[in-house]
């Protein structure tokens, strides 16, 4: 490759490999790619994790093909990122799995090195290896196979112009990994067994590999097809043939996961989802984010700036969420304070998350709750003396008043102010979601505080909730939100035992292990 261009002026186009679908397969240098690129050109394979890597003003450009259909050419995508690059943009090509693994990644590299464009490889993790390992299945191993094929499947291989030689391949002591070749696999299966490979030989498929949509089968040789029949899978899928496909039976830790291939609802905010998301992954779930709150300044910051000018008047500063304690600060800090400021009341926190969010800002807890709600806090005044004592409560614009009854009850000066409003989001994905209960494409719908409920209700259209959720599991936070759900005729399956994110996607784990068949299929 010529570096005679300057890339800043000519631009540079990154051939960049996804992975085959878990977002958290991308490697560090493609995300770095990503973020910094003026335009994304992906595929099909590609899917859309990367989206939330770019840059907001990034252009994407969508060339997927799947099977015979070809959005855009590739004569044309050729094109596309020589002229992208000579108007001086950092490109990224983005394919699924590696580059130059059956992506025509080689060829897209030519005509760039022949025009004289910078570019540069960023090799991913193939699915011809990601899936199989996912699905239980080593690629090589010393007691199996010392060496590994990749195939293309996507040539028939009855035509007679293959350019695979089937009687090396079948008499391959190694595993063959066919890419591509889902509609072709009894033609494979065929060739290989009248090329003598032997037909117990073991052999699996497995389709969107490392996504939650993942599903696997073994078989052998002679049965494959077949069974790949039976069950209808289709593209895209890997097809593994050696006797490394009996180590799957023990080492399928993927698909054994408490919650692999479960949906699961999310409905609070899209900025508190991020974390419950990531979790849900990692047991093997997939979140769908339904944002049922969204999280807006208060209507008046009258209360609160005042409360703030005048805050080391307060004993106590009591915080009831992470919000709360986010929104408080960042005024806080707008107004030109700092933590010195803060000197004087004594810091109070419902829940672990709370306080940790507090001593994130530098800032000692000395009263954290038992229990995570209200009545926690007010068990841990119940033998002290709150005559005239001032309590600062910033939170959430409506919310319960048992917290601020109980202090006044015991002779405390509650100021209530608020640092955010929940608000019921615009919903355009209401009718997509709606669709998903009703189709019953959903396993699980999670509510973490009661205005999840309300607003969920609300969207959804509030009396045909029950029947709406009739067939899906429901899990609450706690028993605050659990009786908000039972209001609405729904009796939740789950609650968390620590009224925690981590405590409800605990609940729900032990749930689906409890319920749960270890058997693969077959
Ligand atoms: N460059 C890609 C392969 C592109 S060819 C890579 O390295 O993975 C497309 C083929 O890849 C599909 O037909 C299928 O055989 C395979 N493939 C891609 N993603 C897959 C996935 N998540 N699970 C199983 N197979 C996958």
């Amino acid at each position: 490759m010529k570096h005679n261009h300057d890339s800043k002026s000519r631009g540079i186009v990154y051939l960049v490999g996804a992975g085959p679908g878990d977002p958290g397969l991308l490697t560090l240098k493609a995300a770095e790619a990503i973020a910094s690129a003026d335009v994304i050109v992906y595929d099909y394979l590609a899917g859309h994790n990367f989206v939330d890597k770019a840059n907001p003003d990034a252009e994407l450009i969508y060339v997927g093909k799947t099977g015979k259909v070809h959005s855009v050419e590739q004569v044309d995508i050729n094109q596309l990122l020589v002229s992208k690059a000579l108007e001086g943009k950092i490109v990224v090509r983005l394919k699924g799995g590696d580059p130059y693994v059956f992506g025509r990644g080689g060829e897209e590299a030519e005509k760039l090195a022949s025009a004289g464009i910078t570019f540069e490889v960023i090799p991913g993790i193939t699915s011809a290896i990601a899936a199989p390992a996912y699905a239980g299945i080593p690629v090589t191993h010393r007691d199996h196979a010392s060496l590994v094929t990749f195939v293309t499947g996507h040539e028939d291989p009855s035509k007679d112009e293959s350019a695979i030689d089937w009687s090396i391949l079948a008499r391959n002591p190694g595993t063959l990994v066919f890419l591509m070749g889902v509609k072709n696999i009894e033609n494979i299966s065929k060739r290989l067994l009248a090329h003598g490979m032997s037909p117990d030989t073991p052999a699996a498929l497995v389709r969107w590999g490392t996504t939650p949509r993942q599903a696997s089968l073994a078989s052998d040789l002679e049965h494959i097809a077949s069974e790949c029949l039976k069950r209808g899978l289709s593209a895209p899928a890997v097809l593994i043939v050696g006797s490394v496909v009996k180590l799957r039976k023990s080492l399928s830790w993927y698909e054994s996961k408490p919650l692999f291939g479960k949906k699961i609802v999310v409905t609070r905010s899209r900025e508190q989802s991020r974390k419950m998301a990531d979790k849900i992954s990692r047991h093997g779930g997939e979140p769908i984010l339904f944002p049922t709150i969204e999280i807006v300044a208060p209507i008046d910051y009258g209360p609160l700036e005042r409360a703030m000018e005048t805050i080391s008047d307060y004993d106590w500063v009591l915080f009831t969420s992470e919000n709360g304690v986010e929104r408080f600060f960042k005024h806080f800090f707008d107004l030109g304070k700092d933590i010195r400021d803060l000197a004087g009341p004594i810091f109070g926190a419902i829940g672990p998350v709370t306080a940790k969010a507090i001593r994130l800002k530098g800032i000692r807890v000395d009263m954290l709750a038992k229990e995570f709600v209200a009545e926690g806090i007010l068990e841990f005044f119940e033998n002290q003396d709150l005559d005239g004592k001032r309590f600062l409560i910033p939170r959430a614009e409506k919310a319960r008043d048992v917290l601020r009854d109980g202090l006044i009850k015991k002779g405390a000066m509650v100021d209530i102010v608020p640092v955010y409003r929940t608000i019921r989001p615009s919903g355009d994905d209401v009718d997509t979601i709606r669709n998903l209960f009703l189709n019953k494409s959903v396993d699980a719908v999670t509510f973490t505080s009661s205005s999840t409920v309300d607003h969920f209700a609300d969207m959804m259209n509030g009396p045909d909730m029950s029947n709406l959720l009739h067939d899906t599991v429901v899990a609450s936070i706690g028993p605050i939100t659990s009786d908000t759900l039972v209001k609405y005729g729904v009796n939740p399956s789950v609650q968390a035992k620590e009224f925690t994110v981590d405590g409800l996607i605990e609940a729900l784990v032990d749930y689906y292990d409890k319920g749960r068949s270890t058997e693969l299929i077959p």
